[in-house]
């Protein structure tokens, strides 16, 4: 366990406050991309389909996609909220979030992209070559 002073415990609670908020917004983008309009992406629930469940993420784009509209809504959040971060600064909940769910277990799935992709298709479609390379070259650093 840590204490963490005054300052570190403000940037953590803020880091995962915005992780959390990535979550909302990559939901909140697959409606904004049509996902929820396409009946093919459901399944009925129950003998008599009273209801209908979302199939997250039936190929890896439909998710891709969403990350990246889901970044862009949570950036223009942060860019009004704390103005003057670096690229890679923006992107830090976004990375915190996926290493928890690499370390968690979570890897590539028929469903979902690795984390570790997620990070960099986001770098490289929102900032371009550079933030995806650095992106990719922090997580060869530690490969064993
Ligand atoms: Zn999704």
């Amino acid at each position: 366990m840590l204490k963490l002073n005054e300052e570190l415990l403000v940037i953590h609670s803020n880091l995962l406050h915005l992780g959390e908020a990535f979550i909302f917004c990559h939901e909140l983008a697959h409606f904004l991309n049509g996902d929820l309009d396409d009946q093919s992406n459901f399944v009925s629930l129950g003998r008599d389909k009273i209801a209908a469940k979302y199939v997250e993420g039936k190929n890896h784009e439909i998710e891709y996609k969403a990350d990246i509209k889901g970044y862009q809504i949570l950036s223009t959040y942060m860019s009004a909220e704390f103005p003057g971060g670096s690229d890679e600064l923006r992107m830090a909940p976004v990375v915190m979030l996926m290493d928890v769910l690499e370390a968690i277990g979570i890897r590539e799935s028929y469903t979902h992209p690795s984390p570790k992709d997620r990070v960099i298709n986001i770098a490289e479609s929102c900032y371009g070559g550079e933030v995806a390379k650095f992106w990719k070259s922090s997580y060869s650093m530690f490969k064993k």
